[in-house]
């Protein structure tokens, strides 16, 4: 599949990976938008928010769960941190693979741009 992010999870594009198990891969985002900026996406190819099915559901609770573990891991949980996600154009997306986008270690505020 012509998929960036699936690229990624088979290691035919490298990326500097943070987290992984059987069902999420976690890695840093080529161009941080905070100083951590990581990725977290489902194995599973799901192109946008729009197309989680009922049986996605756990998956889904996983990257906010790897969310809050990396945060945790990464020394902002308790300050702190932000988590996105964009849905196709108007939202912003650019990637057609679901992720998650977890910054952290500066300000962030309200609303988002
Ligand atoms: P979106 O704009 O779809 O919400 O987020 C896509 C994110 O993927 C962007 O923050 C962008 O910097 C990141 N990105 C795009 N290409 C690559 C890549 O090849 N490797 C990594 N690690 N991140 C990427
Ligand atoms: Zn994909």
């Amino acid at each position: 599949m012509d998929c960036l992010f699936c690229k990624i999870i088979n290691r035919e594009i490298p990326a500097d990976i943070v987290f992984e198990d059987e069902h999420v891969l976690a890695f840093h985002d080529i161009d941080p938008k905070a100083p951590t900026h990581i990725l977290i996406i489902p194995k599973k190819h799901i192109s946008t928010l729009n197309d989680i099915e009922e049986r996605d559901l756990e998956v889904v609770g996983r990257l906010q769960y790897t969310a809050a573990q990396l945060a945790r891991q990464q020394g902002f949980a308790d300050d702190g941190y932000r988590v996105v996600m964009n849905c196709n154009e108007m939202g912003g997306q650019t990637v057609y693979h679901i992720h998650m986008h977890l910054m952290g270690g500066r300000q962030f505020t309200w609303p988002a741009g």
